[in-house]
């Protein structure tokens, strides 16, 4: 238990495997529908908002809060990643979790650990392109959340869109008995995506980010208005690379099999990811845009 010299935390936050399901054992045997949302901490309304689908679909609602190293490669930014632990406890509980898993790393990764999960397919370009290992941390550390925790249902942010359809194809390649929910990106008012990293974000580079979400929708429009997907990808990039991002990828990908698309497409999604200074930001918009939202 957490101790967080409060009794409302230490009922509420569990560190260990074995209390995590001695937590759920009661709710299992009612019969209650449990979900799981997997963080990584530093909480923002983009994670509470993934809790609020969370409790409207199931009766219970776990959280996990784990900065995994195995995501990390040896340049990226595990050491300096926010951590606020009690600050996200106090979101979860007001938000209405149920139960906080939070996994010290030996907990998480024990001495001797030797196993990798990785999905092929999915994950060799685009995000996976630039961070070799990335997505097998991701799966690793996923399907060890799912099998801890056995929830009924699963949540992750379309924030994430090839992390979301690679546990998508995870937990239907290895028969993991949960349902896979993607919650829509939760934005500011200029529309930059909610994300823990944009704390990194010098005051004159948080002026600068709500480009990439323009120019990613205008990309969108100029593909609904006929204009090729490999012309508008280049405009694309051109405009960001002009106002300063570096530009990892701007793409125009089939929305379930992520493969590339070229001339007018119907039904795509666009993606991007871009350095801004030190700090890496993702995003992305479905063409046609949801009308249900
Ligand atoms: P992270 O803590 O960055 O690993 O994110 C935990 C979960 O929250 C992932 O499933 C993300 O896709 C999701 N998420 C992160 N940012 C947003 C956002 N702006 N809107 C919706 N979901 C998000």
């Amino acid at each position: 238990m957490v101790a967080a010299g409060d009794a409302l935390m230490s009922t509420f936050a569990v560190r260990t495997v074995t209390d995590l399901r001695q937590s759920l054992a009661p709710w299992r045997k009612a019969g209650e529908r449990i979900a799981l949302v997997p963080t990584m901490g530093a909480l923002h309304d983009g994670h509470l908002s993934l809790v609020a689908l969370a409790k409207s679909n199931a009766d219970r609602v776990v959280a996990s809060i784990f900065v995994n190293p195995a995501q990390f490669g040896p340049r990226e930014d595990f050491n300096r990643y926010p951590r606020d632990e009690a600050g996200d406890l106090l979101k979860l509980d007001a938000a209405g979790a149920n139960l906080v898993f939070v996994p010290e790393t030996a907990e998480m990764y024990p001495h001797g650990f030797s196993t990798n999960v990785g999905v092929s397919d999915l994950t060799e370009d685009l995000c996976g392109a630039s961070r070799p290992n990335h997505f097998d941390g991701v799966a690793t550390v996923v399907t060890k959340l799912l099998l801890q925790c056995a929830p009924d249902l699963a949540l992750f942010g379309e924030k994430d869109y090839q992390q979301l359809l690679m546990i998508k194809r995870l937990v239907r390649d290895l028969d993991i008995p949960v349902e896979i929910l993607g919650g829509p990106i939760v934005r500011e008012k200029d529309g930059l995506a909610l994300s823990s990293r944009n704390a990194y974000l010098s005051p004159s580079e948080r002026k600068t980010a709500p480009l990439l979400y323009q120019t990613i929708v205008a990309v969108a429009n100029d593909l609904r208005q006929g204009r090729g997907a490999d012309d508008a990808a280049a405009a694309g990039r051109f405009k960001l690379e002009a106002a300063g991002f570096q530009v990892d990828y701007v793409a125009v990908r089939d929305p379930e099999t992520l493969k590339p698309l070229s001339g007018p497409v119907e039904r795509a999604r666009v993606l991007a990811a871009v350095q801004l200074g030190r700090t890496r930001l993702i995003d992305n918009v479905a063409v046609p845009a949801p009308t249900n939202r």
